[in-house]
């Protein structure tokens, strides 16, 4: 039953972990929201046990136990358990300046590869579509610009992995904590027991298509003429937090401009976020062998390169970390150093969950509520926290109307009024007053 719940609900991300337990259960399609959805086609075949969001699921909490439990010494509610944290970035600055924080993760996944430690890499990168899972083999592969940075795009395994799940080859998987999740689900469940190495990205939220589709159509290109885009595009004299946007379209032309300069480009704002992120607790990719993230602390973010913060749970990569002490730079850092470089995350996520359970109706996928508890916010924050749903889900209404009348304005002069009140909420009058920036031209950045 409860992965039916999950997707009437409106809580599938569309993984492709239930596809992947038993392929006759579901179909898995990209719907008009502009996500991967699975539907039911046989309710007796669902393995309800590998939903990340179904309530016949464990917990990452109880996962995390059995993953890193016997192993791993250092446990603390916000993150899990963890070996160590630092915070760093790979010393080839080509590669740095390819990657969208510090190239650790491209980084880590070649050196599992040649040291034959894994035979693939399951990942995300361009691959014909704007972006999708992939396989890559050989580190030729993984230095490709098309397979490294961040892609704030919906994706599903559903493909790659019904291709390897029957193979020899050992896998390294990337994914955001939530796919991290529905992996070590299935693994439990005795499916693709050849992935040996989760590698998480730490994770705001999923960001529905039309996130891609606006930014482009902000700075030249069309969402029926967009080729690709490029989210995190870094620029000497620039914050690392300071990056720009860029847009392909189908003529190979690039328009580039600073993305904070972008209706939607905020993230504490959740245009075009997913509903079940509204309802996702775990900020530290509490079930990978390593997380990472961007360091967002102004030690680390004035160095436009980019830096990472990363949690180690594997003794092996550890050690794979602090071996090849030319080719990256790592400081240890504590846990608290960890929580302050996600601390928007934390209020909005943990602290938000209680804010917006107590008004929302119908199902939702069952929480940790005592570790949420420790930042119940205050009647303002919880205001905010709830309203930034709403703009979350007028963003994928007005988006979609705007596409469908083929103009832009629409969907400013929609936004527009919710945004005024946001602001409002946010700091008063005087944050209305930012709200207008929507209606000036952006700034194409042509160097
Ligand atoms: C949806 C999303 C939300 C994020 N939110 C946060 C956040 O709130 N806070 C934070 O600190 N960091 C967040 N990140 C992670 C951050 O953007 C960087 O990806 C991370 O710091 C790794 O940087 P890097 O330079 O080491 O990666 P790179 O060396 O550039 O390598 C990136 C690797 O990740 C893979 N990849 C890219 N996109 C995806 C994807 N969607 N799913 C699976 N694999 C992918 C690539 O194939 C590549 O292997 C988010 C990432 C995503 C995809
Ligand atoms: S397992 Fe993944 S694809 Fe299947 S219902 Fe759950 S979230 Fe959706
Ligand atoms: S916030 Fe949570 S539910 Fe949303 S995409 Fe990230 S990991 Fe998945």
């Amino acid at each position: 039953m409860t992965i039916k719940q999950v997707i009437e609900n409106g809580f599938c991300v569309g993984c492709g972990a239930c596809k992947i337990a038993n392929s006759d259960s579901v179909n898995i399609k990209f719907v008009e929201s502009g996500y991967y959805e699975a539907t039911v086609v046989n309710e007796e075949k669902l393995v309800n046990e590998i939903c990340p969001f179904s309530s016949d699921s464990d917990s990452e909490t109880k996962l995390g136990k059995e993953l890193y439990g016997g192993s791993v010494n250092n446990f603390d509610t916000r993150v899990g358990f963890y070996r160590n944290i630092y915070a760093g970035n790979v010393t080839d600055n080509t590669q740095r300046l390819n990657s969208s924080s510090g190239g650790i993760t491209s980084w880590l996944t070649e050196k599992l590869l040649e040291s034959n430690e894994v035979d693939a890499i399951v990942h995300v990168g361009v691959d014909g579509e704007l972006f999708k899972y992939k396989v890559s083999r050989s580190v030729a592969e993984l230095r490709m610009k098309s397979n490294k940075k961040s892609r704030y795009y919906p994706v599903s395994y559903q493909d790659v992995m019904t291709q390897l799940k029957e193979s020899d080859e050992i896998i390294a998987f990337v994914g955001i904590p939530c796919f991290i999740k529905s992996i070590r689900l299935l693994q439990k469940e005795g499916f693709l027991n050849n992935i040996k190495f989760c590698i998480s990205l730490l994770c705001g939220h999923m960001k529905l298509s039309g996130f891609a589709e606006s930014l482009a159509w902000q700075v030249g290109v069309k969402p029926n003429d967009l080729q690709t885009v490029d989210f995190r595009v870094k620029k000497e004299n620039n914050l690392a937090s300071s990056y720009f946007f860029e847009a392909q379209n189908f003529d190979g032309n690039k328009f580039t401009a600073k993305n904070g300069d972008l209706l939607g480009s905020n993230w504490g704002m959740g245009f075009f976020k997913h509903k079940a992120c509204d309802f996702c607790d775990d900020i530290g990719g509490e079930l990978a062998d390593v997380a990472l993230g961007d360091a967002w602390l102004p030690k680390y973010t004035k160095d436009y390169l980019g830096t990472n913060i990363l949690i180690v749970r594997s003794k092996l990569i550890d050690q794979i970390l602090n071996k090849f002490t030319k080719e990256v730079s790592l400081e240890k850092v504590d846990v608290n150093t960890f929580f302050e470089t996600q601390a928007g995350n934390y209020r909005n996520r943990r602290g938000g969950i209680l804010a917006r359970l107590e008004k929302t109706q119908g199902w939702v996928p069952e929480k940790r509520i005592k570790l949420c508890e420790e930042f119940q916010g205050n009647v303002k924050q919880n205001s905010i926290y709830r309203y930034r749903s709403k703009l979350s889900s007028l963003s994928v209404r007005y988006f979609g109307k705007a596409k469908k009348i083929d103009s832009l304005l629409f969907f400013k002069l929609a936004m527009f009024p919710r945004l005024v009140k946001y602001h409002y909420l946010l700091s008063g009058f005087k944050g209305v007053l930012r709200t207008f920036k929507i209606f000036f031209p952006i700034k194409l950045d042509t160097k």
